[in-house]
């Protein structure tokens, strides 16, 4: 069974105080259209700064209330596919992203998005990697805008964000307010322009809760193994809280002391860049799936 939302019901920040879109019970699937990141406003690479409306950005649809999610349980998601639409849009401009202050002028380019391919140009075709930019539920306190990530999700920009992926996110208020957006057909690690290619998209997701495990910090499983997503201030303050996330986690469930643990997680755990461009920095900490294995650790069952 399945339920669709269109976009016809979003928010431009993750708030407690926001108005459930959609009611669904967990195990539910939900069909969730998606405007880009700049709510479909560049059609043509003739768009200037000017003309975009730039109170109208970041869109996501939702929120979804899960019924049975609680403060302190853990809203799990899982990404069933991403339907993207047949163009992108990238934009650069001055401030905007690591070589922003090189830009002079503020420019869009349009990317088709052919037989599987973004086309940059006739010389170049990109593959894509569909990835979803924001999401998240409603934050502990104060609604946090749907540029700037943290605990609970919302713009963390992480390639790993994709079909297959399993996402699991502390839960702040009843119901969870689940909501996404900004999906991307190719990104790379930092996203230094601050834009992927931005394109609007049919997401499916499935949405459980789980109680009796709560989470600090989102984090993100899928075949390859299990990533903590922090976002902070600084890079170096979210690879090490990232790290110290993780190890809080796996740790427990093994018969290995701390200091043995720590050099496991330094011969095989991988710090990670989401993002360095968004108001905080994104960063993650991997570990492969062959160590939850060896210690038969299944999350938070
Ligand atoms: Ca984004
Ligand atoms: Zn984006």
């Amino acid at each position: 069974m399945h339920t669709f939302l269109s976009t016809d019901r979003y928010i431009y920040a993750m708030d407690k105080n926001n108005e459930p879109a959609l009611m669904v019970k967990a195990g539910t699937q939900v069909v969730i259209d998606t405007f880009d990141c700049f709510q479909n406003q560049i059609q043509t690479e003739d768009t200037t700064f000017q003309t975009v409306d730039w109170n109208q950005i970041n869109p996501a649809t939702g929120p979804i209330y899960i019924e049975e999610a609680m403060p302190g349980d853990i809203l799990k998601v899982h990404i069933d596919s991403i339907e993207l639409g047949d163009k992108g849009v990238m934009t650069v401009g001055p401030d905007l992203g690591v070589m922003g202050h090189r830009m002079n002028q503020f420019t869009a380019k349009i990317i088709p998005i052919l037989d599987g391919k973004a086309i940059f140009n006739e010389k170049l075709s990109l593959p894509l990697n569909p990835m979803i930019g924001v999401i998240g539920v409603a934050p502990a306190g104060e609604g946090v805008n749907n540029g700037t990530p943290g605990a609970h999700g919302g713009n963390m920009d992480t390639t790993l964000i994709t079909t297959g992926a399993t996402l699991y996110f502390p839960v702040f208020h009843e119901g969870a307010l689940f909501a996404l957006g900004d999906c991307h057909a190719a990104m790379g690690d930092g996203e230094i322009g601050v834009s992927g290619i931005e394109i609007p998209a049919k997401v499916s997701v499935t949405l459980d809760v789980v109680k009796g495990h709560s989470l600090r910090y989102p984090l993100l499983e899928n075949e390859d193994g299990v990533a903590s997503l922090v976002s902070k201030e600084s890079l170096d303050d979210a690879a090490n809280q990232a790290v110290e996330e993780m190890i809080d986690l796996l740790q427990p469930e093994t018969d290995l002391s701390l200091e043995e643990f720590t050099m496991l997680m330094s011969a095989v755990g991988q710090s990670q860049i989401s993002q360095i461009v968004d108001p905080l920095k994104t960063a993650r900490f991997f570990v492969p799936k062959y160590v939850l294995e060896a210690y038969h650790i299944d999350l938070f069952k």
